[in-house]
């Protein structure tokens, strides 16, 4: 990852490049701010940096030798730190290390990337995650080990709110004193959860949220959507890319989730047996949650439409959606918008309960068949 890969944040960039041209990195840094700013991102990019056998222009070059170990976060002398989980029988040693093989995968996509994704990924469920005591041996070994290959070694320690008390007194020695050319990067979402006697051993970076035109690019040439799309969507972001994307996302579900509802309403509306088993085998289909996903979907846009019948200024419907309520909205009435909302609710109920979806879905149809033209 290069810095003009991170997403905004040109101040900062700017600031680790001179203390490299000055001679002045620091053994250990504290990236903190909100989750979705860049934190890990800027660390790769700078750790890349600082390794890279021909910088330029204030950036690393993406193509020697070492750069392209970086791209693909294999670099002998790169180390990642970050909370796992262990098993409860403490024969299990469990580190960092031991989990790298979903760990690199993951930065290597994205790294902007959330908590949550992390244990998803971890499939840790609701077990806690902690940088445990077992890793202050790893930490101490491998940066006591001279560098294979680069000038710097570097340790990304991610999460450094979660590290133990145990292993933390544990590096506090190394942390202030590490060898020759040895990085710490942490990278923190919530500083004031970190010890204090590691934060008073890290120089601090406050990474902010990142700026709007920035951001808005970033949108636009990811996401490929239009820059008043990625406009609108950068206003209820709070500089976070990853608050962007979920947004992005959920935008996609909507879009996904009205075209079938309109498809279910007009085979519906027909009458139409045929259309209405195909739709049901379409549907069940898509996993569980996005089958509720749907239903939820559904369950808004009937009492949406009812309420645009009795008084079309008080839907709240996007554009689109309220094109499609113009005609349909006169067919949710008094006499069966609680059937429709009966309809719906048993369904998922249903589709929860881990009934089968294409029956379930059948079933809704036939009923909305029987209600939708009274
Ligand atoms: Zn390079």
């Amino acid at each position: 990852m290069r810095f003009k890969d991170v997403i905004g944040q040109d101040e900062i960039k700017s600031r680790l490049v001179q203390a490299y041209k000055e001679n002045r990195v620091s053994h250990s840094y504290l990236f903190f701010g909100a989750p979705g700013v860049g934190k890990m991102a800027l660390a790769i990019a700078f750790a890349q940096y600082l390794s890279c056998e021909n910088k330029q222009d204030g950036d690393s070059c993406g193509v020697c030798p070492s750069c392209q170990k970086y791209e693909k976060l294999v670099h002998p002398d790169l180390h990642f730190v970050f909370p796992y989980i262990t098993s409860s029988n403490s024969q299990n040693k469990a580190v960092s290390d031991t989990y790298i093989d979903l760990w690199r995968p993951m930065v290597n996509k994205s790294p902007y990337f959330s908590y949550r994704d992390w244990t998803n990924n971890l499939q840790s469920e609701n077990k806690q995650c902690q940088i445990y005591a077992a890793e202050s041996a790893e930490i101490i070994k491998k940066v006591s080990l001279k560098t294979y290959e680069s000038d710097y070694k570097v340790m990304i320690i991610w999460l450094p709110e979660k590290m133990n008390t145990d292993c933390a007194n544990k590096i506090l020695k190394i942390l202030e004193e590490p060898p020759h050319n040895t990085v710490f990067l942490l990278v923190s979402n919530n500083r004031e959860d970190i010890l204090p006697t590691i934060q008073s051993r890290t120089q601090p970076i406050k990474v902010l949220g990142i700026a709007d035109e920035p951001l808005k690019q970033a949108l636009v040439d990811r996401f490929g959507i239009t820059d008043d799309e990625a406009a609108d969507i950068v206003k209820i972001s709070n500089g976070s890319f990853l608050e962007a994307r979920q947004q992005i996302e959920q935008d996609e579900e909507n879009a996904f989730n009205f075209e079938n509802f309109k498809s279910l309403m007009r085979t519906c509306y027909s009458g139409d047996v045929i259309s209405a088993l195909a739709f049901a085998k379409e549907i069940a289909k898509l996993s569980r949650e996005r089958q509720k996903s749907f239903i939820d979907y559904c369950l808004i846009m009937v009492r949406e439409n009812f309420a645009r019948n009795i008084n079309s200024n008080v839907a709240y419907l996007t554009k689109d959606e309220d094109a499609f309520a113009k005609n349909f909205s006169r067919f949710i009435n008094e006499r069966n918008i609680n059937n429709f909302i009966t309809i719906f609710n048993d369904s998922y109920y249903q589709i929860e309960r881990n009934g089968n979806s294409e029956i379930i879905f059948t079933d809704t149809a036939f009923n909305i068949m029987k209600i939708i033209r009274k």
